[in-house]
């Protein structure tokens, strides 16, 4: 099969691949929160020869000729996320998530600084962890981490616990540096604006790393991190934000300098081109349909907790209404399939794709990343194929079919192909000519 004296039988291969791909993503649920699925005008900015071109630096300080029209994209980009955001400065260059949050790592913290940020089992993104465990903060960057104190039955940051433990530190002389809000999984809105009062303070800096829930922050559905005290807002593109897979940060005026060479020459040279391009589009998608988008993935997230728990799951945080984000938590040890990895593997044979996730009480359990007690389930990409609350009653029925009554997997998955088939189109979107999953050739 794919042999190096046979490129051409390999070249063949990796287009049935792709075609294969979209086939499938057509007949499956997909519940996987940290994904999306964007418009055809996002996949057409991202075809064009923006990809073939660099641009480093700033429109109107680039290093580079031939940029006329690019300039003019990515100032339209940044013009339009500053609004979308209610913000003063904007930057749509960084090409992840992880790239953002390593570019105001670098902008507001010296190797050797301290920063506060929520722990993986309570949440918190490996871009934000230690040392030991390669994150990015401890391993690149060179930072000490410390943990905010987290109330694990109410699924947030524990703000008095938390301000205690900045004290405790201070008296031993360690400061914090940088506090990093944010997390991947992330039910409910934190407490920023007590704790950056007591940042403010100590004369730290603020960053809220948006990367999940951007897309309910920019149409003021969730909270509004700029206004309670963050000096910044990093996030991906591809979340709740329904664009091209990258990165963006928003700030305060009073920060766009040393956030601009932080993204470049920092940390970017080429900063993809074609995805600035498709960035713009989706801001201005964003403007016009995500308050509606957002509140839509908000309520089906709901109305998926409720559903869920009358069909037998242990969804955590019930006495809040399980979630006020696009994302949901739910415990699977005491179901038949004991743990989040085969729930995964099984769901996944159903057409149903979720993850596995670690609870924040599981390493107390002796269990880890492989065999988790919980699964994380999203409502973003649902959403925009037109899904709502009627629809999470289908899904749910589907999951307890698999992780309750142990039917046989590809019964199911006929039967979850056949309810997506009514579900192609993404909705949210100026224009929708082509399907969501549409493979197009153009070899
Ligand atoms: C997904 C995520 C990121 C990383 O984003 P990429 O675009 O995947 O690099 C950073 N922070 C948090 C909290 C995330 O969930």
């Amino acid at each position: 099969m794919m042999t190096p004296d046979d490129p051409r039988s390999a070249y063949d291969k990796i287009f049935s691949l792709l075609e294969k791909h979209h086939s499938w993503m057509r007949e499956t649920i997909n519940l996987i929160a940290s994904e999306n699925v964007h418009s055809p005008a996002v996949r057409e900015a991202m075809q064009v020869d923006f990809s073939d071109r660099y641009a480093e630096g700033w429109p109107g300080e680039r290093v580079y000729a031939g940029t006329k029209y690019i300039d003019e994209v990515e100032i339209l980009g940044n013009e339009l996320t500053k609004e979308l955001f209610r913000a003063e400065f904007a930057d749509v260059r960084p090409i992840s998530g992880v790239l953002a949050n390593l570019s105001i790592l670098t902008a507001f913290t010296e190797p050797g600084d301290r920063m506060m940020c929520l722990s993986i089992p309570t949440g918190g993104h490996i871009s934000s962890a230690r040392h030991r465990l390669w994150g990015t903060a401890g391993r690149v960057r060179g930072l000490k981490v410390q943990y905010f104190k987290y109330d694990e039955y109410e699924l947030n940051i524990d703000v008095d616990a938390t301000i205690r433990k900045i004290e405790r530190l201070k008296q031993k002389g360690k400061h914090i540096d940088l506090f990093m809000f944010g997390a991947s999984v992330f039910p409910f809105p934190q407490p920023i604006d007590e704790i950056s009062q007591v940042a403010k303070e100590n004369g730290s800096y603020v960053n809220y790393d948006a990367a999940h829930v951007a897309g309910l922050v920019a149409s003021d559905n969730f909270q509004d991190p700029l206004r309670e005290g963050a000096d910044s807002l990093t996030f991906s593109t591809h979340k709740t934000l329904p664009g091209p897979q990258g990165g963006c940060i928003v700030a305060h005026e009073q920060f766009a300098d040393r956030i601009k060479r932080g993204v470049f020459p920092a940390l970017h040279s080429n900063h993809h081109l074609h995805h600035v391009a498709a960035k713009a589009v989706v801001m201005a998608e964003m403007l016009a349909f995500g308050k509606e988008y957002s509140q839509q993935i908000i309520k089906n997230a709901q109305a998926l907790g409720q559903a869920l728990t009358e069909e037998g799951f242990k969804v955590l945080a019930e006495h809040k209404g399980f979630t006020k984000s696009h994302v949901l938590l739910i415990e699977v040890a005491d179901t038949p399939l004991r743990n989040g990895r085969a729930v995964e593997e099984k769901l996944e044979d159903a057409n149903i794709i979720i993850n596995r996730n670690l609870l924040p009480w599981d390493k107390r359990f002796g269990r880890d990343y492989i065999r988790p007690g919980g699964i994380r389930l999203g409502t973003s990409e649902i959403t925009r194929l037109g899904m709502k609350e009627p629809e999470m009653t289908q899904i749910a029925e589907f999951m307890r079919r698999i992780v309750f009554n142990q039917e046989a997997t590809n019964k199911v998955a006929k039967d979850v192909a056949q309810f997506r088939k009514e579900f192609q189109k993404v909705f949210y979107a100026f224009d929708t000519a082509r399907d969501a999953y549409d493979y197009i050739k153009m070899r």
